[in-house]
């Protein structure tokens, strides 16, 4: 059986590219994993996703616990065949959502307990229940249990809220086992303190796991802060292993952390935008319910492979979405995820070549023209 490992290829500057290798299939990295928070990437089929080069989704913990629970999952034979997606699957842990989403929380030493935001039950995250809620779901790459609190904090807030999570990092290795080509990743905290961020990378790396996460970023900082941080982040973490930061981003975000050395993000972005009539390209956002495209037989974006820009004009993508049509939304997430995968595909090769510099200033270049002018 394939053992879960990571082996670098290549690099540019810091940027890295290399491969995941799971028993469910390899990831390219960098890699972009595509958002399926209730076991479905909103208003795309499983199929189309793999089509527009995803190698690997994410599910969220939170959401699966409450509705429609982990066990059950477990029962209908895992996340990866109830939703019908083979390919790898990265979890949450939780711990997030449960600080953002649920009400009535109360946080102590052994975990969270809270209120469901669906029907105000009660439940508990600990590291010990989301790992054993991880293993149930079946997901490829689990991820440790943590705290992240929100920004701004004064240091002793943030301070404390990391060392709690290294000691539920360490709670959630030995719950985890013995669990040979699945990984779990441990996630550095700290916020923006470098000092707090080499503390929490050496009790992760003392632990030991497999991939690194770099987490309690894009919560409201701004990009130059979250970038101020990734100047040092992800050098502190191992060089063998994957780094992942959570929850990024934008197209230029994402594009300025992997020339900082992360290998894999996520994000609900592409989808979010797309049900929202927002588009992105290489020359930038998009916004279809603007109505300078009402005449425009143009496509969403020349050249562009997706089903949306072959088939579509920015016309017709204007008036799905004015008429609350639900092909609007499916189109727009199938060319912004698209559009995310052809980015980490231009950057992979662009890694591999050694001309990641000049690679990112073309994609500014190219943003900086703005749309095309109106017809
Ligand atoms: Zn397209």
């Amino acid at each position: 059986m394939t053992q879960f490992s990571f082996s670098l290829a290549a690099r540019s500057g810091k940027a890295r590219t290399g491969t995941i290798s799971t028993p469910r299939g390899q990831i390219r990295t960098p890699a972009f994993m595509p958002v399926g928070t209730a076991a479905t990437v909103k208003g795309m089929m499983p199929e189309s996703v793999a089509e527009t080069g995803a190698d690997i989704l994410l599910g969220n913990t939170y959401h699966l616990m409450l509705r429609p629970g982990a066990e059950r999952i477990d029962r209908l034979g895992g996340l990866h065949h109830f939703m019908n997606w083979e390919k790898p699957i990265l979890t949450d842990s939780g711990g997030f959502q449960v600080m953002s989403l649920a009400g009535l929380r109360k946080l102590t030493e052994d975990g969270v307990t809270f209120k469901s935001h669906i029907d105000g039950s009660r439940h508990e995250l600990t590291p010990e229940r989301s790992m054993e809620i991880q293993r149930l779901l079946g997901s490829d790459i689990v991820m440790a249990f943590d705290e992240c609190p929100a920004l701004p904090a004064p240091k002793e807030r943030i301070a404390a809220s990391m060392q709690l999570s290294m000691r539920w990092a360490a709670r959630s290795r030995e719950a985890f086992g013995d669990r040979p080509g699945h990984a779990l990743f441990g996630i550095q905290q700290g916020g923006l303190e470098p000092d707090l961020r080499e503390e929490s990378a050496k009790a992760l790396t003392d632990i030991g796991f497999e991939g690194y996460a770099i987490g309690g970023l894009a919560v409201g900082e701004g990009q130059e802060a979250m970038f101020g941080c990734l100047d040092t982040a992800p050098d502190m973490l191992p060089e063998d292993k994957p780094r992942y930061l959570m929850g990024v981003g934008k197209p230029d975000d994402i594009v300025g952390a992997v020339k900082r050395g992360v290998d894999m993000m996520d994000c609900v972005l592409p989808s979010r935008s797309g049900r929202t009539g927002q588009a992105w390209t290489r020359r930038g956002q998009v916004n279809l319910k603007n109505a300078r495209h009402q005449d425009d037989p143009r496509p969403l974006e020349e050249g562009c492979s997706c089903p949306a820009c072959r088939n579509y004009s920015r016309a017709y993508l204007h008036h799905v979405f004015r008429s609350n049509e639900m092909i609007s939304g499916m189109l727009l997430t199938w060319h912004n995820l698209h559009y995310y995968q052809l980015l980490m595909s231009e950057m992979r090769a662009a890694i591999a070549d050694d001309t990641f510099a000049a690679f990112e200033e073309k994609f500014h270049a190219t943003r900086a023209l703005g749309d095309i002018e109106r017809i």
